[in-house]
């Protein structure tokens, strides 16, 4: 098994880390599988750094919090070849020979991992600096993060996990596909994914990592030999760093990787500059947050110029049609783009904005880029671009009311809005139908298998079958989520039938109140306003909804169909027996489920969290408790057993 473990994460380390395989996926497989027989038979024999740790899944209930031993800083900032000079003149008066190591700033998530006689026990983030979680067992599935060093070292080093180009891009088309929310880049995406409690979703992602820093008292003389040391150790260190003698070259650096940027495969936000000899930045010390020894340059967020070909009008949900313009190709930020938004109407008469006009587009946090303005003086044609005056989709007279930028189609029935409307329906905060993403309903639509919500509800097996790409498991399974989704408590259905101003949480306290759609439909404007948060806005957008007769037969539809109207979640009055309180459940239940105790507790009015700490007011303990149990005796909590929660 020693043997097995010793090969199969070299392997690993030269797939994973120095890109450079020396043996074949399949051969690879083998002996892998050759471990994992062997580790069933032998469980008490597995090894703390058998890669069979990387995979599969354990659900964890939250994380603990983390006290770092040795803190993680921030850096200064610098935006601009002057505050760069500034800071190497601070440096230089003490020591006028400072070399310079600079290193690419990546756009992930810090993380700290410690390890005990060459073992990895902790892998935390990087919280405020001081207390951070435990996110080991994510960190475990980090494919280039090694369990084991080579030697038997006690070390604690840094570095930053991110999620690399390719894996966002596929991440978020599976998203889109199953009608997830997208990331919007690759750092949200990796955040997400490090605190995600099913440790099978973090080794599907394929995060990776670059290691820069040795937090623990370290023997080398200069970064520069930090990160050799590392290297050799089998962390993952970025190649992309050179070792400067002035600021001259510090810039030319900096430049070279502003071109580079967008050709690398994953994301960075600038340089980082730091002072190479340790013994020199350990003069130089602290000031508060950060090191006096280091700055990073930040790039200005990436602008392109591009051509304006056309525009595209669509029509969304609510009927408001939106703008996109379709560019020739640039790259931008890593991806290629030719298409960017251009806001509404009255953005493209306040920029101006022609056809074929240069404009300048740029990436801000968000996924689609947008148009910031027209270079002027690249235009050569006088063409304005022309504005629709009736809608794309069904041809009715759009509209501009007064207090909006935007234009509208206020046809009920135009087919955009009721696609649009399907898509929400669906979606997750609303029926929350896995498998039916955008594509499926625009499929679906366009075969005219569903016309309106009610619709999904006649889909047969049989109609799916008949649909591109879908066999008779993906169907049944499908149809199956649909039946599912019957049975869901009211609120997401309130909120799916995407009335206006009518959001998630305004549905369930709407049905808290008035517990069935039916009900509420008969109640009084006033009622509805007079609940806390509600205003007459919203009361005004029901009375209107419900008052038109396609609504009245849409519902009776839905019922008929064996859809739920009912609210079934529980109601939490403001006396409810654990109102307020932060209870924390631990080890096994008999009667119920983890879960089903997690809402019971909710519905009493119980805050529930994942972990013991000052804040806890009680635990409610089962059979087999472990650390949890011990660490609220020590703090004296409360402690309750099933029993007494039943009796609640
Ligand atoms: P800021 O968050 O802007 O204060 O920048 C500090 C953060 O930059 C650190 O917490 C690290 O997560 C991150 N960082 C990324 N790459 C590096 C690097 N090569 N050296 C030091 N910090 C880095
Ligand atoms: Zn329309």
């Amino acid at each position: 098994m020693s043997q097995l473990v010793t090969l199969l994460n070299r392997y690993a380390h030269e797939y994973y880390t120095s890109d450079n395989p020396s043996v074949s996926d399949s051969e690879y497989d083998a002996l892998y599988r050759e471990l994992v027989e062997l580790e069933k038979d032998y469980p008490q024999e597995i090894l703390p750094d058998s890669p069979t740790h990387r995979v599969g899944g354990k659900v964890l209930e939250g994380f603990e919090k983390y006290q770092h031993q040795y803190p993680l800083y921030s850096l200064q900032d610098a935006f601009s070849r002057q505050e760069l000079d500034d800071f190497d003149n601070r440096v230089r008066k003490e020591f006028p020979k400072v070399s310079y190591l600079c290193e690419l700033k990546i756009d992930g998530l810090s993380i700290s991992l410690t390890y005990e006689n060459g073992v990895l026990v902790v892998g935390a983030t990087r919280g405020d600096g001081s207390v951070g979680e435990n996110i080991t067992e994510n960190l475990k599935r980090v494919k280039d993060i090694p369990l084991t060093l080579p030697e038997a070292l006690n070390i604690t080093v840094r570095g930053e996990c991110y999620m690399p180009r390719s894996s966002f891009d596929a991440v978020n088309q599976y998203r889109q596909e199953n009608g997830e929310p997208e990331f919007a880049n690759p750092r949200n995406a990796a955040a997400g994914t490090l605190r995600q409690l099913d440790t099978s979703v973090v080794a599907k992602r394929n995060l990776a990592t670059f290691l820069y820093q040795e937090a623990s008292p370290t023997n080398e003389p200069s970064q520069e030999a930090v990160l050799e040391k590392l290297g050799k150790l089998g962390f993952t260190v970025n190649a992309n760093r050179i070792l400067a003698q002035s600021m001259e070259q510090v810039w030319a650096f900096i430049e070279k990787i502003e071109q580079e940027r967008e050709h690398l495969p994953y994301d960075i936000d600038g340089v980082v500059i730091k002072v190479n000899d340790l013994e020199v930045q350990e003069e130089l010390g602290f000031t508060v947050k950060a090191p006096k020894w280091a700055i990073a340059y930040k790039f200005p967020a990436e602008e392109k110029e591009a051509q304006l070909l056309s525009v595209d009008w669509t029509v969304g949900r609510t009927g408001v049609v939106t703008p996109t313009a379709n560019l020739t190709p640039v790259q931008l930020a890593g991806t290629t783009v030719s298409r960017a938004t251009l806001h509404n109407v009255d953005y493209i008469a306040e920029k101006d904005i022609r056809l074929h006009d240069t404009v300048i587009v740029y990436k801000a946090g968000d996924i689609i880029p947008a148009v910031l303005c027209v270079v002027e003086n690249k235009r050569q044609n006088q063409e304005k671009l022309e504005i629709p005056s009736k809608c794309p989709s069904c041809g009715s007279e759009l509209i501009h009311f007064e207090d909006e930028v935007a234009l509208r189609c206020i046809n009920p029935l135009c087919p955009a809005q009721i696609k649009e409307g399907l898509i929400h329906f669906a979606s997750r905060d609303a029926m929350n139908i896995t498998g039916l993403g955008e594509k499926i309903v625009e499929k679906l639509f366009v075969e005219e298998l569903v016309k309106d919500v009610a619709g999904i509800y006649r889909l047969t097996v049989e109609d799916l079958l008949e649909l591109e790409g879908f066999k008779e498991k993906s169907a049944n399974k499908l149809y199956t989520a649909i039946q599912a989704s019957k049975s869901n408590s009211a609120e997401r259905l309130l909120f799916g039938l995407g009335i206006r101003h009518v959001g998630s949480k305004a549905s369930r306290i709407l049905l808290e109140k008035f517990h069935d759609i039916e009900n509420l439909a008969k109640a009084k404007q006033e009622e509805i306003a007079a609940l806390d948060s509600l205003g007459m806005v919203i009361a005004e957008s029901l009375e209107t909804y419900f008052a038109q007769e396609g609504s009245q037969i849409l519902l009776a539809e839905l019922r008929k169909a064996g859809v739920n109207l009912a609210y079934l979640g529980e109601k939490v009055a403001a006396d409810a027996a654990l109102s307020g309180m932060t209870v924390v459940l631990t080890g096994k239940l008999e009667k119920l489920t983890r879960t089903q105790a997690k809402e019971k507790l909710q519905s009493l009015g119980a805050n529930v969290a994942g972990s013991i700490s000052k804040k806890t007011d009680l635990v409610v303990a089962g059979s087999d408790a472990g650390s949890k149990l011990t660490k609220a005796q020590e703090l004296g909590i409360e402690i309750r057993d099933e029993a007494w929660l039943e009796s609640l």
